[in-house]
C-alpha cells in the first residue's frame, strides 16, 4: 500500500500533521499502536491543554482552533485562565480543560472527514528508505504490515522511526528521564467542595506532609474537572523512577 505521506504515531501531533496534509488533497495513512487516536490527550487521563490561550488571546488557528471550539461547543471543554503550575506557583497559563471521550470522537470526525487512512492497533516495527521515498514495517496482532511513503513523518514522542533511519537523535539528560507520572481519573465527585479543599490551602499541607514523610517524592497533586462530568483527571506526581527500566517503572507507579 503506498501513500504520499505516512505518520507514525495517532497522538496529537500526528493527527494534526495528518489532517492538515489531508486537507491539501495529500493521500495520508496513520500508524497508531493502540485503538484510538489522541494519544497521551486521549489515553493517559490528562484532561487539560495547557498553553490553550495567551492571556485570554487564541494563539491556535486552523484545525487546533476548530477542535478547541468543537469542545466548546458540545459543553466538553472549558477554559481557565492564568491557573498557577502545580510545579510552581509563579509560573501561570491559561488552560482549556476538556473530556477526553470527546476529544476522541473530535478526532475521528476530522480524520474520516479528511479520508485520513487509520491503521489502529498497528505498531511501527522499522523504516528503510528507498530510492522513491520510504517503506515502513509494522504488525498488527501478529500480521506484519508493510506500508510506502514518498513523505514519513515520526509523531511517536520517542523518535522510533528517526532511531529506526539511523538519524541522530539528541538522548535525554539523565536527569530527564525521572519524570513519569501517575495519573487517574476520580469519579462522582462534589467538585465545589474539593474547590474549596484547593482554595482553602489544605491540599498543598496535605501535599507537603506526604513529601515530607517520603511517600510523594515531588509537590505535584493537581486536579483538572472534566467539563460535562463530575469527575477530574489527577496528576499525582513524578515517580521518580527510570522509565525506560520495565520493572522500576512499574514499581515507582504502584
Ligand atoms: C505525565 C505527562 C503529563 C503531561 N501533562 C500535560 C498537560 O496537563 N497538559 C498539556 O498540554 N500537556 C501535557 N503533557 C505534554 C503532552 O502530553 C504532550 O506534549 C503531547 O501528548 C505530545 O503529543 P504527541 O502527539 O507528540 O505525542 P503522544 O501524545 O505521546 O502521541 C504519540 C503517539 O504515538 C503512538 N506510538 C508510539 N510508538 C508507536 C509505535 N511503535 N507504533 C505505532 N504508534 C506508536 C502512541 O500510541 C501515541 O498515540 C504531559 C505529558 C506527560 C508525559
Amino acid at each position: 500500500m503506498n501513500f504520499d505521506l505516512i505518520v507514525i504515531g495517532g497522538g496529537t501531533a500526528g493527527v494534526l500533521a495528518a489532517i492538515k496534509a489531508a486537507s491539501k488533497k495529500v493521500e495520508v495513512a496513520i500508524v497508531e499502536q493502540h485503538s484510538v487516536c489522541g494519544g497521551n490527550a486521549t489515553l493517559s487521563g490528562l484532561a487539560e491543554f495547557n498553553a490553550a490561550s495567551f492571556l485570554k488571546k487564541p494563539i491556535y488557528h486552523g484545525f487546533e482552533k476548530q477542535i478547541f471550539e468543537k469542545l466548546l461547543e458540545q459543553k466538553a471543554g472549558k477554559y481557565y485562565y492564568q491557573l498557577p503550575m502545580s510545579s510552581d506557583k509563579d509560573i501561570k497559563v491559561d488552560r482549556l480543560r476538556y473530556n477526553p471521550e470527546i476529544l476522541k470522537l473530535i478526532l475521528e470526525e476530522l480524520l474520516s472527514k479528511n479520508n485520513v487512512q487509520v491503521y489502529y492497533n498497528t505498531t511501527f516495527e522499522s523504516a528503510k528508505k528507498t530510492e522513491s521515498g520510504f517503506t515502513v514495517q509494522a504488525e498488527n496482532f501478529g500480521h506484519p504490515l508493510r506500508l510506502s511513503s514518498k513523505y514519513l513523518i515520526d509523531a511517536t514522542s520517542n523518535s522510533l522511526v528517526a532511531d529506526s533511519l539511523g538519524c541522530q537523535v539528541q538522548p535525554m539528560h539523565s536527569n530527564d528521564i525521572t519524570v513519569s507520572t501517575q495519573i487517574f481519573r476520580l469519579s462522582n465527585i462534589d467538585l465545589r467542595t474539593l474547590q474549596d479543599f484547593i482554595d482553602s490551602g489544605a491540599l498543598s499541607a496535605v501535599v507537603n506532609q506526604a513529601f515530607d514523610e517520603g511517600i510523594i517524592k515531588g509537590k505535584i497533586l493537581a486536579f483538572a474537572p472534566i467539563p460535562g462530568t463530575m469527575d477530574a483527571s489527577v496528576n499525582v506526581t513524578r515517580t521518580n523512577t527510570d522509565y525506560r527500566d520495565a520493572q522500576q517503572l512499574s514499581e515507582g507507579l504502584r
